[in-house]
């Protein structure tokens, strides 16, 4: 496949419901079944080890009308819990055997709460992640939490998650994050290589398909990719800050690149890449994992690491970027993204580095205001 095929390939998985792409599997995989995975991280190598799918949960989009979730939920919520929750009121789970939340937030920690009472056929997980990295108890905690989960998982679907299929899974997503590391550092050298809205659908419809079926695709799409050379165009390089939950409609990752932007790093899609590193097995990788976990994970704003603070993250990924100025782009209602926000810009400020703030919610229509926003943003700095 050429690089615009492998596009519209991903686009289209990205345009089914996760119970259409776990059939979609079955037709190459007759035997296998799915775990949904709400963002923001989980331990995708236990799943898989299970004979499973990993199935990304990132809303619906403009793919399903919300008229049951509505009256479960305050209005002033993200639509990626209501959407979420949309799913599983409708039934829309054939192949599926449960799904796994985390302790991200308040929200998260009521929708695991409410899926599990109105679904109660289904497996429904809640991964209690460590909230101290550095504690002498930290990595025994970390692993037991991993360990109730594959135990409760391997019940469920009554075969068990040995050890060796733990690691052999654990060799395929280090596999899958180098070539994404991979993709990310050649749009980071070569900016305009890979439009985002590229990148942005290779990298998700990973959570649309086995892992196995996905190393092909990302090896073509970065052969293709280090082949193009675009010219360069005059235009801010950002990052981009505060999606790493709930993701933003493609358009509007669009029309930021069309209106003076180029993105130069981002956390999109950030759960499924989430190591910063290789995680080497050394013969115990439920070990491993919990050790990644600990210590060689992104910076999030739903991951607390006394050791590291987000703000210094924040600036070492703009600086690493070589980038001009940061794009905040959190959910709207987004707790996490939202706090966050305020020693993020008192540091940016501190820093003299512009930035900028997009809302966005699943059901968006129109991308004008901003489209203007950003081209007054990138105008501003360009001819200042
Ligand atoms: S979008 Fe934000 S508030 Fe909503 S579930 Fe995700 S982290 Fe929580």
């Amino acid at each position: 496949m050429n690089y615009d095929a492998i596009v519209q390939h991903c686009r289209e998985l990205l345009e089914m419901l996760p119970a259409q792409a776990v059939a979609r599997a079955r037709e190459k995989h007759p035997d296998v079944r799915g775990l949904a995975v709400f963002p923001v991280y989980a331990p995708v190598e236990i799943i898989h080890a299970a004979k499973l799918m990993p199935v990304g949960l990132f809303g619906v989009g403009n793919k399903l009308e919300i008229s049951h979730a509505d009256s479960r939920f305050q209005s002033f919520i993200c639509s990626i819990a209501k959407s979420t929750l949309e799913l599983f009121l409708r039934n829309e789970t054939d192949g599926i055997e449960g799904v796994v939340f985390s302790s991200i937030c308040d929200v998260a920690r009521n929708l695991a709460s409410l899926v599990k009472r109105n679904a109660p056929q289904l497996l429904v997980e809640y991964l209690h992640l460590p909230q101290n990295m550095g504690n002498s108890g930290s990595a025994a905690y970390t692993r037991a939490e991993f360990e109730r989960f594959r135990t409760n998982l391997a019940a469920h679907i009554q075969r068990p998650i040995t050890d060796a299929s733990i690691a052999a899974s654990l060799d395929v997503y280090n596999k899958v994050r180098h070539l994404i590391r991979a993709l990310y550092a050649r749009r980071k050298e070569h900016p305009g290589s890979i439009p985002t809205a590229d990148l942005y659908a290779v990298v998700q419809a990973g959570t649309r398909m086995m892992p196995e079926d996905y190393l092909p695709i990302l090896e073509a799409f970065l052969s293709e990719a280090r082949r193009r050379n675009p010219r360069p165009r005059d235009s801010v390089h950002v990052v981009l800050e505060g999606a790493f939950c709930e993701q933003p409609p493609a358009l509007l990752i669009d029309t930021i690149e069309g209106a003076g932007c180029q993105i130069k790093d981002d956390d999109l899609v950030v759960g499924f890449r989430w190591f910063q590193e290789h995680v080497g097995c050394n013969g115990d990788a439920m070990g491993a994992l919990a050790e990644a976990y600990l210590h060689c994970s992104v910076y999030s704003s739903v991951r607390h690491d006394w050791r590291h603070r987000r703000t210094e993250g924040l600036l070492r990924r703009v600086q690493d970027a070589g980038a001009a100025a940061v794009v905040f782009t959190p959910a709207k209602f987004c707790e996490p993204a939202l706090l966050d926000y305020v020693p993020f810009v008192e540091v940016l400020d501190k820093n003299k580095i512009p930035h900028i703030k997009l809302e966005f919610e699943e059901k968006m229509w129109t991308f004008e205001a901003s489209r203007t926003e950003v081209e007054t943003f990138s105008e501003s700095m360009l001819f200042e």
